[in-house]
């Protein structure tokens, strides 16, 4: 439930309603205005009708009211304006969009300071690439771990560019952590909880993929694993969802959930066309559908030489197609009036 304080209340009757609360066993959330406070109160649900009429007998206290979704802290009901996170000087889910680019994975030293080197020269803030690579075969290559680290920390030290890097075990969040500038949740642990419970203990923004097959709804609850452990810094990222198509699309870039998660959540939401199409042809199609579906930004794939790309070498744009794509995309932005702070 969310219980809307009155404007202007003093910390004691917030207090008090804070109390009345833990005292029956719920979690408190609070969401400060300037100058309105709303409380939301999760777990303790069959207390319901007893609680709300005591909460509304204290003077101070304008009304309560229930939060039907399954998901609570991450719902429109408990926050109407857009969460905009912070990432150094940068805005994610604020007025500007913000497109997340670089390769699949960490190669090489040479490879990533090369393409880091490109995309900052793009114009493009925020560097991807994976120093740990979820694998479908046990065979292939699962990136070069602490040293892929090392080389996206010396191409954001060379570029300025900002991080944003998969963490896969739990046990590796901590390292992750003191590299990243944003930690990203992939497709396959979207419902990792131990891992989700994790990734929350820092303070960074998380990147958190859409699963395989998850629903609306499992994806959302994921990001309220998350948020109930106090990290409500949380990037939506829609990067396509199985189907049975197998040849034409990897995946199926599921554009309707923009809106969708607009209405239903707060949260910035992003889209990857490189992992949502597979397919280097679709990549911009579908990015610029993204911007106009109301996207706050960009995941993509680059990679100067995608022949010779270790993972997902036909969903990477060369250069100079990323290039073109970036102008088309600023003119959307204008038209969707996404662009300047
Ligand atoms: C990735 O972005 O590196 C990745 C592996 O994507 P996904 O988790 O969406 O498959
Ligand atoms: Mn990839």
């Amino acid at each position: 439930m969310i219980v809307v304080m009155k404007p202007n209340q003093g910390e004691d009757v917030i207090q008090k309603v804070v109390k009345k609360l833990q005292n029956n066993g719920y979690r408190i959330y609070e969401s400060r205005g300037v100058n309105n406070v709303l409380i939301a109160a999760v777990g303790g649900d069959d207390k319901y009708d007893y609680i709300k009429q005591a909460l509304e007998s204290i003077d101070g206290v304008e009304r309560v009211i229930p939060i039907f979704a399954p998901y609570k802290l991450a719902s429109r009901e408990f926050r109407k304006e857009d969460t905009v996170i912070r990432v150094g000087d940068l805005s994610i889910g604020g007025k500007q969009l913000q497109i997340m680019a670089g390769p699949c994975a960490v190669e090489s030293r040479e490879q990533l300071l090369e393409i880091a080197t490109l995309v900052r020269d793009s114009g493009v803030r925020i560097l991807r690439g994976g120093a740990y690579k979820p694998r479908t075969s046990p065979y292939a290559f699962h990136g070069l771990e602490e040293k892929g680290l090392e080389y996206l920390a010396e191409a954001r030290e060379k570029t300025g560019l900002y991080i944003v890097t998969e963490v896969m075990d739990p046990r590796k969040v901590e390292l992750v952590a003191q590299y990243a500038d944003i930690l990203q949740i992939g497709a396959r642990n979207m419902q990792n909880f131990p891992l989700l419970m994790e990734v929350a203990k820092y303070n960074k923004p998380v990147l958190l993929k859409r699963g395989l097959s998850a629903t609306i709804e499992e994806w959302i609850m994921a990001a309220e694993y998350i948020m109930s452990q106090g990290n409500h810094q949380v990037i939506l990222c829609e990067r396509g969802i199985r189907s049975f198509e197998s040849i034409y699309t990897r995946n199926l870039l599921d554009l309707s959930v923009v809106p969708i998660l607009k209405e239903l959540t707060h949260l910035p939401v992003i889209v990857d066309p490189s992992h949502g199409t597979g397919k280097w042809r679709l990549v911009a199609p579908m990015a610029r559908a993204a911007i106009a579906a109301g996207a706050d930004g960009l995941m993509i794939e680059v990679h100067h030489h995608p022949e010779e790309a270790v993972c997902d070498g036909p969903q990477c744009l060369k250069p100079r197609v990323f290039k073109e794509l970036l102008k088309e995309v600023e003119k959307i932005a204008s038209v969707m009036g996404r662009t300047g702070d």
